[in-house]
């Protein structure tokens, strides 16, 4: 059955301000990302249609064969890559793409600069930290990251911020608060934190991007 999307984006921006209200009136409303990867396009277009226009996939090529058809027509859509970026598939994800968040090592950020400055585009990146330290996922580690962050400054790119996804199954809090504390360190805008699971806590402890997917559109069917 289409769960109403709609009022699903409702329902999570709702929560979230409520949670943001908790912590500081001051603060901007977190930029909430539909994650839309495998879900089917009939509710990618109820979100569209609802008005939203920020969303999440994780892999170019399915983007590609979505957004690639969807971006013409709703010119306004700004999509971030959440997933693993491999380095041959840089210059499609700047094609592609308007943000960044999976930056996790050095060869990536200079392959992505590469492609910036010949496609005369200039994306925000985040730089994914592995703050669980989990050998499977992307992300670099806490100690790599002021040297992943030089040299992406050196590279010219507009790093905006960090990301992390923390380990599945595990409380999230400090590896949110660690997040936090890096942002904070090295004068970071933003900070993309927080899934369906979590959304609420991300939002209260600083997330100024919240990717969620499964809230908005209902399990993913990967069948
Ligand atoms: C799939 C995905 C999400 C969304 O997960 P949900 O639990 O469905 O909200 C968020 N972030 C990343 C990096 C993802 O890959």
């Amino acid at each position: 059955m289409m769960p109403d999307i709609k009022a699903n984006i409702d329902a999570v921006h709702h929560e979230i301000s409520r949670m943001c209200k908790h912590v500081d009136t001051e603060v901007n409303q977190p930029k909430l990302i539909a994650v839309s990867k495998v879900q089917p396009l009939e509710r990618v277009r109820a979100a569209l249609e609802a008005g939203h226009r920020v969303f999440g996939e994780n892999r170019v090529q399915e983007a590609s064969e979505r957004w690639g058809a969807l971006k013409p027509e709703y010119r306004d859509v700004e999509l971030h890559l959440i997933g693993g970026l491999q380095t041959n598939k840089a210059a499609d994800a700047v094609t592609l793409f308007d943000v960044i968040q999976s930056v996790d090592r050095i060869k990536l950020a200079k392959a992505l600069a590469r492609e910036m400055e010949k496609q005369g585009k200039q994306l925000p990146v985040f730089l994914q930290v592995n703050t669980g330290r989990e050998e499977q996922k992307g992300g670099c580690m806490v100690e790599d990251l002021p040297a992943l962050l030089d040299e992406c400054q050196n590279l010219g790119l507009e790093v905006a911020g960090l990301m992390c996804i923390p380990p599945a199954g595990e409380d999230p809090t400090m590896h949110f608060a660690l997040l936090k504390k890096l942002q904070k360190r090295h004068g970071l805008e933003r900070l993309s934190m927080g899934m369906s699971g979590d959304y609420t806590l991300a939002a209260a402890m600083g997330a100024t991007d919240i990717r969620v997917g499964t809230a908005i559109f209902g399990a993913r069917d990967y069948r």
